[in-house]
């Protein structure tokens, strides 16, 4: 191996249009960034001209810190770079020799040299660079064969305040980066979907809160467990979660006395949305999440969406609503919630669910029936000053 200076060239992607606003979003970015490599080691985080550049000041898993920058939303790309601080031509064609006889270990490909020219004072053109790196590589490996239209390997030559040299892009996430676009409150059950529909709105910039309904005892502790290890999970991509354990069993049984058993869920599902609203009010939250999608189940029919979405001011968001399950359940495999999701243990909805659930609830019989909670207003306000909250952070942070 030779000793070439080794580092990160992060290519960020939407975020780059933003105008005006793009600096904030470079900074929020970056600082993902060292947040997420501090437990990695040492390393020096700057902005680079439409790029950030990740420079190690100590040993570190290569693996590792791939693996973390690949879990940041607003990242495009990650290419492990080698940085020349002498730009020299010599030194650069030289150089550019040593990384891919240290990244490769046969040279049975066709590539291609692109060059970037930031700094227009540097002697040679662009395209000047290319050619004669793309020369000066052939000169000394013999094997390798140019294609300038379809290179199984690109191997880029940037003159910046620095030279770096890579050819390896390892795709990111996309998205932009969480805290960009405000806060969002996050319904998130135990099940397979809240947790995808959360990581979805994450990925869009949004930070988020969540709210879980607890039914003590009907949902064991354990179910309780579940939703806080999906947070965790989630919080890997989203940062950290205030998660909000309401507690509801008084507040269900009340409903399961007073109101049409066809008609609980849906009566249960708005109160939960008058919940979330007040505690996302409460923290600064401007939208709800549900892990809802057309027509999955009885409480998910666009009658009875409508029936639920009456109760808020808020705009809910449910970035599921046009999936299948089997590709939300691709997602949430991805994302690696799945496992945790399909663990046994009841949710609150599970137990009191009527046999013949309204598909088709009409809101005016609704309203008529919640007329009979006389007391629901002090037993939500109850319920939001017991709430129990858990701070979550990610694994990985701790
Ligand atoms: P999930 O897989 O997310 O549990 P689901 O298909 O089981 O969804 P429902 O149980 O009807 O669907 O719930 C719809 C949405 O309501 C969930 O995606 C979630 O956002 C919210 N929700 C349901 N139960 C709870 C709960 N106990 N606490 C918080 N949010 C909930
Ligand atoms: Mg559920």
């Amino acid at each position: 191996m030779s000793n070439l200076k080794k580092a990160f060239l992060v290519k960020y992607g939407e975020i780059a249009i933003k105008g005006k606003n793009r600096y904030i979003f470079e900074n929020i970015l970056a600082d993902h960034i060292r947040r997420a490599l501090k437990p990695c080691g040492d390393f020096k985080v700057s902005k680079e001209q439409g790029r950030i550049f990740i420079e190690p000041f100590s040993d570190y898993d290569y693996d590792e810190v791939v693996d973390r920058l690949s879990r940041i939303f607003g990242l495009v790309g990650i290419c492990p770079v080698v940085v020349l601080e002498d730009m020299d031509f010599e030194t650069v064609k030289e150089a550019t020799l040593m990384y891919m006889k240290d990244e490769y270990e046969d040279f049975n490909f066709t590539f291609k040299v692109e060059s970037r020219r930031a700094d227009k004072r540097y002697p040679l053109n662009s395209m000047e660079i290319a050619c004669e790196v793309g020369a000066y590589l052939l000169d000394h490996i013999p094997e390798l064969k140019v294609d300038v239209k379809k290179p199984d390997v690109k191997v880029w030559v940037e003159i910046r305040s620095r030279a770096y040299i890579y050819s390896k892009i390892i795709k990111g996430l996309g998205g932009m980066p969480v805290g960009s676009n405000g806060k969002a409150m996050l319904m998130l059950s135990g099940g397979i979907d809240s947790p995808v529909a959360g990581y979805l709105v994450a990925k869009r910039g949004v930070k988020l809160d969540a709210v879980y309904y607890h039914s003590h005892p009907y949902t064991s502790e354990r179910a309780k467990q579940k939703v806080i290890d999906l947070a965790k999970i989630v919080s890997r991509y989203s940062g950290r979660i205030n998660l909000n354990v309401v507690p509801f069993t008084d507040i269900q049984l009340y409903i399961y006395e007073q109101c049409p058993h066809e008609q609980l869920t849906i009566i249960m599902r708005r109160i939960m949305m008058i919940i979330a609203e007040r505690l996302a009010e409460k923290y600064g939250a401007i939208a709800l999440v549900t892990g809802e999608s057309i027509g999955q189940v009885a409480s998910q029919t666009i009658q009875s969406l409508n029936a639920t979405n009456s109760v808020c001011n808020m705009p809910v968001f449910r970035p599921l609503i046009g999936f299948d399950k089997q590709e939300i359940v691709e997602i949430s495999e991805k994302i690696d919630t799945y496992g945790t999701s399909i663990l046994p243990y009841e949710d609150c909805c599970t137990i009191f669910v009527a046999k013949h659930p309204v598909t088709k609830p009409s809101l005016k019989s609704i309203i008529r029936s919640e007329r009979r909670l006389e007391k629901i207003d002090e037993m939500i306000e109850e319920a939001i000053n017991n709430v129990e909250l858990v701070k979550i952070k990610p694994d990985e942070e701790e």
